[in-house]
């Protein structure tokens, strides 16, 4: 059996392990992607970047084709709880979001999973990463050095291996990797058991013209009393989420569509169905020894909030600089054991935030009891602080999971906040700086010499900037402000700890 060589295999062509691959990419480091489809995905499922992933794919350079890929139509979403189309709106999702522009200097993009992908498979490549399809991971083993993968050609059935450093599991909700890994998993299971309808109609005296329209249909006359109803990529193709009975006929179907669009003559035509399952589920741990796992193969979420994609796709960028840093030995391979106390706590408050709002918009009896009403929609995104992880705890900050996003504290383990900084040559917006660098803000020309020095020593890229004050990151009484490649505040302190704060996040 012929053998290859490769830093990191990843296992699965969905928008985690695409992100993975890109990310890697960035960071200098060449991985091999395989997946078991022909291509990547051409179905309408996940739709939206946040502004955070927005800020990612800005410093992996992917960020314009994502906002170019908007769906025809004037750059406006329609997001709605009603009877139906043509009905009674209960609640209108766009008109309570906060303005998210006070925490991040990008806004949101609208581009579907279909063309996210695609663009995400350009830029991987283009980063260096070699994607296999038609590939199936058929098994690995690892030891205290490597991962020894096995993987099948579907097009000659060849089977071959791959010895790679490390493994990614980023193969969805259906993946086998964390059961063969003994990772079990938490959460409230399964929830429900949906088909999602595609058809083709002109609804665009009725939908108006907004590029991404989705109705949270309630209504009693509709299966369950609830679905949801979508827009794609294409003016006169829709989407009709319902809840899934096999005993249902073609013409009940089109009944329902009817009634979620709630016109009783409506014309259209069926392209085709497909069933899947809404389900709150998150692995019990995201690493054994050498592999990860990322995106739906960690945790799941029903679709409710469009978070899933989302997730997916961060898990990639704040897994890719931590391997890098260690597959280049610039970090020991400690810092790795902080991904999972980093992630999994927040992909649980996502999955919870998701399966809250599906209870809300369905009415799933039971659920909304447990749950209660979802956090914050600014709050849950912009809010998160790690409680443990590659950073140097401050003593004297709050140690809430979420904060307020306009009250940041900018402690270790959070977000760098979005605030501006006066430089010696003018402005400067630490989140519009992300790249694969770590970034050093100081008051002082020792900070600013000091992280140099330290980022020097241990090989790691930086970028250092004298500033005014170091406040406006909320590090009042400091002198110098340490943000990691992801964008996570590091360290803050006086420029004699600088060097052991680093040494300390890169586990040297
Ligand atoms: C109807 C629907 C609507 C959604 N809407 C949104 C939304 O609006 N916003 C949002 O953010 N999220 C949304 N989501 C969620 C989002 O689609 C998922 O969270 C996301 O696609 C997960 O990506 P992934 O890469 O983890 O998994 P997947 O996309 O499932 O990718 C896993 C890949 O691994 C491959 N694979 C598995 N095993 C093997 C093997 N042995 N060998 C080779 N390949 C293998 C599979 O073929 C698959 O391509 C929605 C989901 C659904 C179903």
């Amino acid at each position: 059996m012929q053998r290859e060589d490769f830093d990191v295999v990843i296992v699965g062509s969905g928008l985690a392990g695409l992100s993975m691959a890109m990310f890697l990419g960035q960071h200098g480091i060449r991985a091999l992607l395989v997946e078991r489809r022909a291509s990547t995905s051409t179905l309408p499922k996940a739709r939206g970047q946040n502004p955070i992933t927005m800020e990612a794919l800005r410093s992996v350079g992917v960020a314009e084709p994502i906002y170019a890929a908007i769906p025809p139509g004037k750059p406006a979403i329609t997001s709605v709880i009603s009877e139906s189309m043509t009905g009674k709106v209960f609640y209108d999702h766009v008109a309570h979001r906060p303005d998210f522009s006070r925490f991040s200097p990008e806004r949101s993009g609208m581009a579907s999973q279909a063309k996210t992908e695609e663009a995400f498979a350009k830029r991987a490549r283009e980063l260096g990463a070699v994607l296999r399809f038609q590939t199936l991971f058929d098994g690995f083993t690892q030891d205290a050095d490597s991962v020894e993968v096995t993987l099948r050609s579907l097009e000659d059935d060849t089977v071959y291996g791959v010895r790679a450093r490390y493994l990614v599991a980023a193969d969805g909700v259906r993946g086998t990797i964390a059961k063969d890994l003994g990772i079990g998993t938490h959460g409230y299971g399964f929830l429900k058991s949906v088909t999602a309808v595609r058809f083709r109609a002109d609804l665009a005296k009725i939908a108006g013209d907004n590029a991404m329209v989705v109705h949270y249909i309630q209504n009693p006359a509709v299966p369950d009393g609830a679905g949801v109803l979508v827009s794609t990529d294409y003016k006169d193709e829709w989407v009709a989420n319902m809840s899934a009975d096999p005993e249902r006929t073609e013409a009940q179907t089109h009944a329902v569509i009817r009634t979620m669009v709630g016109v009783p003559d409506l014309q259209f035509e069926v392209l085709g169905a497909t069933s899947y399952d809404y389900a709150h589920r998150i692995a019990d741990r995201l690493q054994s020894g050498r592999v990860f796992l990322v995106g739906d193969a960690a945790h799941v979420m029903p679709p409710t909030g469009g978070q899933g994609g989302n997730t997916a796709v961060q898990d990639g960028y704040y897994l890719a600089w931590k391997l890098a840093a260690v597959l280049k030995g610039q970090a020991g391979p400690r810092l790795l054991e902080s991904f999972d106390p980093e992630r999994r706590p927040y992909a649980e408050v996502v999955c919870t935030w998701q399966a809250a709002n599906l209870a809300e918009h369905r009415r799933l009896e039971g659920v909304s009891e447990v749950l209660g009403r979802p956090m914050d929609h600014a709050t849950m995104m912009f809010g998160y602080a790690c409680k443990e992880g590659a950073f140097v705890p401050d003593p004297s900050a709050p140690t809430d999971e979420f904060e307020s996003p306009d009250r940041p504290s900018g402690r270790p383990g959070a977000r760098v906040p979005y605030a501006e900084l006066a430089g010696l040559e003018g402005p400067l917006q630490p989140r519009k700086l992300l790249g694969p660098w770590f970034m050093a803000f100081s008051a002082s020309s020792e900070g600013h010499a000091a992280a140099q020095a330290a980022a020097d020593s241990f090989g790691v890229p930086i970028k250092a900037w004298q500033v005014a004050s170091v406040a406006p990151l909320g590090a009042e009484g400091h002198d110098t402000v340490l943000v990691r490649p992801d964008g996570m505040v590091a360290w803050r302190g006086s420029p004699r700890g600088v060097e052991s704060a680093l040494g300390f996040v890169l586990c040297r």
